[in-house]
């Protein structure tokens, strides 16, 4: 439990909100969302997401007791490509990475727009996952995060199909692989990969409230880096080289430049994690590891602090072999466990005008622009508009074993969604 406990609160770290900031919305767009909501095939579909409410809770509750770590998702991923058949999408399809595709052709078909949400929750697989009702409240891991989401999707499809609302640009619904902690943005990685179907816009569902909106993306660089040696016997072995000297003398070298950089410019972060290493105390040990997260809204200042890290580590390795007195010198193995690129997208973008004036007319209240970890960080990072927008309803709990889910005013989120996608797609 200690261990699952542990895991969760790494994880968790990865929802990390920050530079929180309030924009204008711009009367053009307002005027748009407004005329579009009012038209009548949209209001009719806006009354059918919520005749359909209690089976898009239902679907929720049968996806979240579907158990899906990271690089686990393919049993839950064909219930849910299941379920968009029958919600009638065109094809669907679960491409190499493991991500599952449903098309919704346009008329025009000549963009296409992507609207996601992950499979994967933080969860390991032998978590309980059963939902239980305590009042109107759901709790189970994952419920909020992310399978209302992926519920949402299917609940979107289902509008569409069955109020015959065709968009002019393709329409992508994607429940995609490895989005939380170690996945890494695997199965972002792949949609955008180079020579990959070419994506004109992407929404991401997987915030909170409706007036919650992410237009930047946190870009991180983890690693796992392993001084190595023979070990030995603690008086007998004497004057071999001690790896804990060395990751050492890498922190004390690192952290005081790490601290100058990170005083200036755009936010840039750094944590030397978990550390670990070495069998008893009359040994010296024959590894020593430590587990460090640098993080920055700026590819350049993330690719600036790891450089110091880098360097560090080269310097910390010397320091010691310069005392080693017998046997070989130590060696480093630096494995890089997580990269995630940043980015940020403009708050006059369409984009993400549209989506605060659609927040802005259905809550009446004044969106929040932010950044933070999701999938919208690559196609940030590769300069193609993405925004990532709330599930709507009330939640709490993300990332624990008491996560909860309450569906007060759900819908909202739905004709949330639903007016983004139509002011993106075309009507
Ligand atoms: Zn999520």
């Amino acid at each position: 439990m200690k261990l699952i406990k542990n895991a969760l609160a790494f994880a968790f770290s990865v929802l990390l909100f920050l530079q929180v900031s309030a924009q204008d919305i711009k009367v053009v767009y307002k005027t748009e969302v407004e005329k579009l909501a009012k038209n009548k095939e949209v209001q009719d579909a806006f009354a059918y997401i919520l005749d359909i409410d209690g089976q898009t809770i239902s679907d929720m509750i049968t996806l979240t007791e579907i158990p899906a770590p990271s690089f686990e998702e393919a049993a839950k991923g064909l219930v849910f490509a299941e379920m968009l058949r029958k919600a009638g999408a065109d094809s669907v399809w679960i491409d190499e990475a493991g991500n599952v595709i449903a098309l919704r052709k346009g008329k025009k078909s000549t963009k296409t727009i992507v609207i996601d949400a992950h499979l994967d929750t933080v969860f390991p697989i032998e978590t309980d996952v059963t939902v239980k009702q305590k009042g109107d409240t759901l709790y189970a891991p994952g419920i909020a995060d992310a399978n209302r989401s992926l519920a949402m999707v299917v609940a979107l499809v289902k509008t569409l199909e069955q109020k015959k609302i065709r968009t002019d640009h393709d329409l992508w619904f994607v429940g995609s692989v490895g989005e939380e902690g170690l996945g890494d943005l695997k199965g972002m990685k792949h949609l955008f990969r180079e020579g990959g179907n070419k994506i004109d816009a992407f929404i991401a569902i997987d915030g909170g409230d409706i007036e919650g909106i992410v237009n930047g993306g946190i870009g991180s660089l983890r690693y796992r880096v392993t001084f190595k040696g023979s070990g030995g016997h603690s008086y007998g072995a004497f004057g071999i080289g001690n790896p804990h000297n060395a990751l050492a003398n890498t922190i004390a070298g690192f952290v005081p430049k790490a601290d100058s950089f990170s005083k200036e410019g755009i936010r840039t972060t750094y944590s030397v994690s978990v550390l670990g290493g070495g069998t008893s105390v009359n040994s010296i040990p024959y590894e020593s590891w430590m587990l460090v997260d640098m993080r920055s809204e700026s590819q350049e200042r993330l690719q600036g602090i790891n450089k110091l890290f880098l360097e560090s580590i080269e310097e910390g390795l010397q320091k010691e072999n310069l005392i080693v007195k017998r046997g070989e010198p130590l060696t480093v193995e630096i494995e890089n466990v997580g990269d995630r690129p940043s980015g940020l997208l403009d708050a006059d973008h369409p984009l993400i005008q549209q989506s605060m004036a659609v927040a802005n007319y259905l809550t009446g209240k004044q969106p929040r622009l932010s950044s933070s970890s999701t999938n919208s960080n690559v196609p940030f990072s590769l300069g193609i508009p993405a925004v990532t927008i709330g599930r709507g309803g009330q939640a709490g709990g993300g990332h624990s074993l008491d996560e909860w889910f309450l569906n007060k005013d759900g819908h909202l989120g739905l004709q949330h969604a639903l007016l983004l996608i139509l002011s993106q797609g075309g009507m």
